[in-house]
Formats: C-alpha cells, sequence, structure tokens
C-alpha cells in the first residue's frame, strides 16, 4: 500500500505514522497552492533557486498554517549532498526557516526527540527518508541523492541514533517521493560507486540501458543500506511516486532541468499544550 497520501492540494502525509502516532505531523509538499512564478509555480519552499525571496516565505507561511505547526518552529539546512546529521532541540527552532543565510551549514539530515520542531529539508528528485522510533519519541529526515546515498546518509541515521541507545529493529523508516529508476540515467562513474555501496541484500539497484549508461533505483539502493544497518525489512516503507512521472504534482530537478522549484519534506511532533 502506498505509505504517502495527498492530504490537499499541497501536501501528503505518511498516513499510517500519523494516524497511529497523536502528534505527529510527517510528510511532504507538492508544487501546487502556491504564490510563485516561472519555472517556481507555485509552491516553491527552497530559498536557494533563484525564486523571490518574499513569494518564498509566503509560500512557507501558507504550509506552515495548513500544517498547524508555526514556521518560527521550523528548522531548515543547506543541504550539500553530504552524510552530517544533526540532533535538533528547542533552543534551535526558527533557525532555516525564513532564510537561508541562518540555516545549518552542511547539514543533510535532522533529528530530534522535542515536541514542537519541524525538521524540513528540501527535494526535487532525491530521496526523503523519514524515521521514527516510537518507543523513544526520536524522528528524523535525510536527504539522499546519489552521494548521500551510496556515502549512506541512511546508516548514519541509524548509528547516531544507536548512541541515544535505540537499536535499529525500534526504528521505522518511510522512503518518499523522489526520482524513479525509469526517470533516473547515471553514468559509469556513479555506477561504479553504488557497486562500492552494494550489501548484497535483494536485486540489482541498477540496470545496463545502452554502454556507459544505467538507470538507477535511488530508493531500493537506500532499502538495502536500511537492511545492512538492521532495520527489519518489515520495518521500511517505500512510496510508489515519482517526482519526474509526477509533473502536476512535484518538482523535479532532472525533468525541469535545473530550473525549478523545491518540495518540502517535515516531520515533527506537535506541541502538547496545557488548556488551563
Ligand atoms: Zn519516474
Amino acid at each position: 500500500m502506498e505509505p504517502f497520501v495527498l492530504k490537499n492540494q499541497s501536501y501528503l502525509t505518511i498516513e499510517s505514522w500519523t494516524k497511529q502516532f497523536p502528534g505527529l505531523s510527517a510528510g511532504i509538499t507538492t508544487k501546487r497552492g502556491g504564490e510563485s512564478k516561472g519555472s517556481f509555480e507555485t509552491l516553491n519552499l527552497g530559498f536557494h533557486v533563484g525564486d523571490e525571496k518574499s513569494s518564498v516565505c509566503l509560500n512557507r507561511e501558507k504550509v506552515a498554517e495548513l500544517l498547524e505547526f508555526p514556521l518560527n518552529c521550523w528548522v531548515g539546512a543547506e543541504q550539500t549532498h553530504d552524510i552530517a546529521v544533526k540532533k535538533i532541540t528547542k533552543a534551535d527552532r526558527g533557525k532555516g526557516s525564513n532564510s537561508y543565510e541562518h540555516s545549518f551549514k552542511g547539514t543533510d539530515g535532522f533529528y530530534t526527540n522535542e515536541e514542537g520542531i519541524l525538521l524540513t529539508l528540501c527535494f526535487a528528485d532525491c530521496v526523503p527518508l523519514f524515521f521514527i522510533a516510537p518507543e523513544k519519541k526520536m524522528i528524523g529526515v535525510a536527504h539522499a541523492g546519489w552521494k548521500g546515498t551510496v556515502g549512506k546518509i541512511a546508516n548514519e541515521m541509524i548509528q547516531a541514533w544507536g548512541r541515544e541507545g535505540i537499536k535499529p529493529e525500534e526504528i521505522i523508516v518511510a522512503i518518499g517521493p523522489s526520482i524513479c529508476e525509469k526517470c533516473y540515467l547515471v553514468d559509469e562513474r556513479i555506477i561504479n560507486l553504488v557497486e562500492n555501496t552494494l550489501v548484497d541484500k535483494g536485486r540489482l539497484p541498477y540496470n545496463l540501458i545502452e554502454e556507459g549508461q544505467y538507470s538507477l533505483d535511488l530508493r531500493e539502493l537506500n532499502r538495502q543500506i536500511l537492511l545492512e544497518a538492521e532495520v527489519p525489512n518489515q520495518n521500511i516503507l517505500s512510496t510508489g511516486f515519482c517526482s519526474s512521472c509526477n509533473q502536476e504534482e512535484f518538482f523535479s530537478h532532472r525533468r525541469d532541468q535545473g530550473g525549478t522549484g523545491r518540495m518540502l519534506s517535515f516531520i515533527g511532533w506537535k506541541e502538547i499544550t496545557d488548556r488551563l
């Protein structure tokens, strides 16, 4: 069953998680329902892609309202296709929420066990990985393009949580909307790096299309890396949504040849407020 379900034109949630874990907000935005113009039409949430900053801020305010998660509780990152993951506390709230300059430098993953923080990262084809260890209230999100994937950012998160006393079997992971195997053609250089990453945990995640050209299944490769990190197979959910195939729904860096907006992957516990 598809784990990501469209809630309205502007975002999808991980349905089974939000039903099962009260107070959790987790999902990814679409490209619809925003204010941006031209190649950023309409719900661009990335500051760094050349869009008007005022439009991006307006779009972010809209999403904050839809999710009922105030913008000053968000954190954002200057993502660099590396594998650094960072633990976030309430003291960090607001960093990167309304400007790129104040976002976390060189960070491609966030995690926290505190309420009232929305962890956000930007996407247009790269694989969003969502993590939850319900017993420990730990949640996280990571950005895995081909570099982050072969660098094993998925494993990086599992190891960081291990240092928090969380075992891999306690962790559930959702692999989110991203570029599919058919749409993602790469050259020999990348396949050589994939080869070094392979752990023999299932089918080969790539196919030869023609001499020097391969199609690569980044979601499957991430799944195998998670299995290697001892996350049980039944704890890994994976989407069928492709950012490139679904032109109406998503921005795609590949399909739109670089000139495009960004969706936002998000996960956070809403603050339980006393209503006395
Ligand atoms: Zn596709």
